[in-house]
C-alpha cells in the first residue's frame, strides 16, 4: 500500500433523486435529498483510502458551515488534510445534482467562489513522504508549476493527472506527468467519436487512458499497443455519480501495485462498474476482489 496524495477540490454536492430527468420549465418532487461531499480528487481518495492506502488532500476547505460536511466525510474516509489551504472565509464549491432513478444518469450543476490551492501551498507539502501523486486537471498555470516541480525535484515519484474538463492550455500539463486519464467528454471535444482514435492521435511514450462510459475504457501503452477493458454493468443502473473517480483510483490501486496496464484498466471497469451499482462509495471495496 501506498501514500497517496491528491491535488484537487472537495464539493458540497446536494444530490436530488428524481423519477427521470425533468423537461425544460416543469416542477417535480424529488424521491429523495442528500448532502455529501463531492468533488473528483476527493472521491478517488475515498476509493483508494477503501482500498487501504494513506491518503492526503491538497485542496481548499473554507471555514463555513458547509465545509463541516466535507470534513467529516474526509475524517470518515481517513483522509489527511494537513496539506489543505484553510481559509477563514468565503464559500466551498457546491455542486447541484439531479440524479435520474430511471436511467441512472446524473446532470450536474456546479458553482464556484472559491479560490485556487496554489503552486506556493504546494510547495510547502513534504513531498518525500509519497509514493504517488494525482492532479486534477484545472488551475492549469498553477499545476504547471506544481508538475513542473515534482518532475524536476522528484523524478521517480509516479504522478497522474485527470482530464476530464476542456480548458485553455490544458495541453500544457500533457508533457509531465507519468499516467493521463482522459475523459469521453473531452476526446469528443477534440474531435473523436471513438477513444482509439483520441488515444493514437496523441504522441506521448506513456500510458494514456481513455473511459468511455457504459462502453468500458481504453488505453495506449507507452510502447503505442491499444489496450481496452469491456464494461462490468451491475445487475442495476442506480448511481453513475462518481464512476469516473472510481475508475481512477482502481487504475492507481492497480498501477501502485505494478500490475500491468491491461489488467488494471480491467480492475478499474470492474470496481466502477460495481459502484454503478450503489448509491456513492460506502463499502464499495468490501467484496471487491482485484486481479494481479
Ligand atoms: P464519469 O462520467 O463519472 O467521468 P465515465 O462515464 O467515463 O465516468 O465512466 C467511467 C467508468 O465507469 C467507465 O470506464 C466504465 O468502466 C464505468 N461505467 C460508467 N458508466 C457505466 C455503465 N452504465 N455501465 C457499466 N460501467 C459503467
Amino acid at each position: 500500500m501506498a501514500n497517496i496524495l491528491a491535488i484537487g477540490i472537495a464539493t458540497l454536492d446536494i444530490i436530488n433523486v428524481v423519477e427521470s430527468y425533468p423537461t425544460e420549465d416543469s416542477e417535480l418532487r424529488a424521491l429523495s435529498q442528500q448532502q455529501l461531499r463531492g468533488g473528483n480528487a476527493t472521491n478517488t481518495l475515498t476509493v483508494l483510502s477503501q482500498l487501504g492506502h494513506d491518503c492526503s488532500w491538497g485542496g481548499v476547505l473554507i471555514d463555513e458551515p458547509d465545509s463541516q460536511i466535507i470534513k467529516h466525510d474526509l475524517a470518515n474516509s481517513g483522509i489527511d488534510i494537513s496539506s489543505c489551504k484553510q481559509l477563514a472565509s468565503g464559500k466551498m464549491p457546491t455542486s447541484y445534482i439531479t440524479l435520474s432513478k430511471k436511467t441512472g444518469s446524473r446532470s450536474i450543476i456546479h458553482h464556484r467562489d472559491c479560490p485556487e490551492f496554489s503552486f506556493s501551498d504546494f510547495k510547502k507539502i513534504k513531498l518525500d513522504d509519497f509514493g504517488w501523486v494525482h492532479f486534477e486537471g484545472r488551475n492549469i498555470a498553477e499545476t504547471q508549476l506544481m508538475l513542473q516541480h515534482l518532475k524536476q525535484h522528484y523524478p521517480n515519484l509516479p504522478c497522474s493527472l485527470e482530464i476530464e474538463k476542456p480548458r485553455a492550455d490544458i495541453e500544457q500539463l500533457f508533457e509531465f506527468p507519468d499516467v493521463l486519464l482522459f475523459s469521453q467528454h473531452y476526446a469528443e471535444y477534440r474531435g473523436f467519436s471513438t477513444a482509439s482514435d483520441f488515444l493514437t492521435s496523441l504522441d506521448h511514450d506513456k500510458l494514456i487512458v481513455c473511459a468511455w462510459g457504459k462502453h468500458g475504457a481504453w488505453a495506449i501503452s507507452p510502447d503505442k499497443n491499444i489496450i481496452h477493458s469491456t464494461p462490468f454493468p451491475p445487475a442495476q443502473l442506480i448511481d453513475t455519480l462518481g464512476a469516473g473517480d472510481t475508475f481512477n483510483a482502481g487504475l492507481i490501486h492497480s498501477l501502485v501495485a505494478n500490475i500491468e496496464p491491461q489488467k488494471a484498466l480491467k480492475n478499474a471497469c470492474q470496481l466502477a462498474g460495481h459502484k454503478c451499482g450503489q448509491y456513492g462509495f460506502a463499502n464499495l471495496t468490501t467484496h471487491f476482489e482485484f486481479q494481479s
